[in-house]
């Protein structure tokens, strides 16, 4: 059995997905659940790899070329106009879709979902008991207790320097 999603994943996903610049503190006002809550279950969807990445959808026509200082706009093979085609065509498949499939586009997240998530060490797929271990601000998954103690001797060096690094930041 795949792991199921909790009501407060659900609630933090369905607010991200109408607009990602939302606020932790926006999403808890709207939902309703704790401000804590909202940041542990983001942080958690974020090490889970749920959330891949939230990422403006930019207007590259707003650009121009420092260098032609904007008087260019016809020349074809400016610097600015080639990445507007790169990025216009990885969007391009994306915009079309929402065109004429909106329904399948704006997705919302409901209980008939549930998360496929490996085991960060021997890759079995999750079920029902998770084995958590914290570092810095990042979480690992695993199936089993012996799985948990072996990724943490093999990457104990990693996970010691990553650590350390957070506990000077926050000092
Ligand atoms: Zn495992």
């Amino acid at each position: 059995m795949p792991i199921k999603l909790r009501d407060t994943d659900i609630a933090v996903l369905n607010a991200l997905l109408k607009d990602g610049r939302k606020s932790l503190r926006q999403i808890s006002y709207e939902t309703g659940i704790s401000t804590p809550t909202v940041k542990n279950r983001f942080n958690r969807l974020v090490n889970l790899g749920v959330i891949k990445s939230i990422s403006p959808i930019l207007d590259l026509s707003k650009m121009v070329d420092y260098a032609h200082g904007g008087k260019s706009k016809n020349d074809r093979s400016t610097y600015i106009t080639n990445i507007r085609t790169e990025y216009e065509q990885q969007h391009q498949q994306l915009s079309s879709r929402k065109k004429q499939h909106r329904k399948d586009f704006d997705i919302e997240i409901d209980k008939r979902m549930a998360l496929n998530i490996k085991c960060d060490y021997c890759k079995t797929p999750l079920a029902g008991k998770i084995y958590l271990l914290k570092f810095a601000n990042f979480e690992r998954f695993f199936c089993c207790n012996p799985c948990k103690v072996a990724y943490k001797k093999k990457y104990s060096g990693r996970i010691n320097a990553m650590s350390k690094t957070h506990s000077e930041i926050k000092c």
